[in-house]
């Protein structure tokens, strides 16, 4: 395999050793314009290996020029309490519309828990594995960035009910539709309800209509299998005081533009 790579000249990004066997892994980053990218996906064919992840990488000229941006952030940790059976669902979310299948319908009803206060380094953005349509920032960040533009805070709590000191839930309430037709959309057999695939090539779909605030919801879903999240969308002016105070661990798909 090495030497059929080295035919192509790519060379990995990122290798690492499975536990358990010496086999290694290799990551791979190229774009699907790459020349090489079709004798690449041939040989992962041939080999019986995952293509991987798709992302778009954006110019800072079209991050720059968006009016509205989806936000995501760095993966920090396990909602809790109980994570290895999904305890967070009954003690944070009302779960009277939810439905198990599709993962859509779930309403928030009380502060979120952490195990412990967050490790951020050099971040102060954060999100939970699995729910990645709320977004955790430090109490600083929120009073130099977020506070300004009127984004709400809640507190977080430890699992014993505690308040923690260095981190708060962004509250994005208001919600905004957006022109969707066209997007890959699954519908659920057991609710009847649609959520859309997650966008992994290009811009963020058009809005329908324009926010009042700064930040914002999607009223559709996103997500596959078992999964079912909001989009959360921040304005440029979100994105230039990010910028100007340092805030890390956020990055931006640009929402389109109707033409
Ligand atoms: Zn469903």
């Amino acid at each position: 395999m090495v030497k059929a790579l080295d035919g192509l000249e790519i060379r990995p990004v990122r290798m690492s050793q499975m536990p358990g066997n010496k086999n290694w892994l290799l990551f791979f980053d190229i774009g699907e314009d790459d020349p090489r990218w079709p004798r690449l996906r041939a040989l992962l064919h041939r080999w019986g290996r995952s293509e991987g992840s798709v992302t778009t990488s954006f110019s800072k000229q079209e991050i720059d020029s968006a009016r509205w941006l989806e936000i995501a952030a760095w993966h920090h940790g396990y909602p809790q309490p109980k994570e290895g059976t999904f305890g967070f669902r009954e003690a944070t979310y009302d779960l009277s519309d939810w439905c198990r299948s599709c993962d859509i319908g779930r309403k928030q009803k009380a502060p979120f828990q952490m195990k412990r206060e967050p490790r951020w380094g050099r971040n102060s953005l954060m999100q939970f594995v699995w729910i990645y349509d709320e977004i955790f920032a430090t109490p600083d960040a929120w009073s130099r960035v977020f506070k300004p533009s009127g984004v709400g805070c809640r507190a977080v709590l430890n699992t014993k009910g505690v308040e923690l000191k260095t981190v708060v839930q962004l509250v994005v309430e208001e919600p905004v539709g957006l022109r969707a037709d066209g997007y890959a959309s699954a519908r659920c057999d057991q609710c009847g309800r649609t959520k859309y695939l997650p966008v992994a090539r290009g811009f963020f779909p058009a809005l329908r209509d324009e926010p009042s605030g700064s930040m914002a919801r999607t009223v559709e879903y996103f997500g596959d299998g078992a999964q079912a999240n909001h989009g959360l969308l921040v304005s440029q002016s979100i994105v230039r005081a990010m910028v100007d105070a340092d805030i890390r661990g956020a990055w931006f798909v640009p929402v389109a533009e109707v033409t």
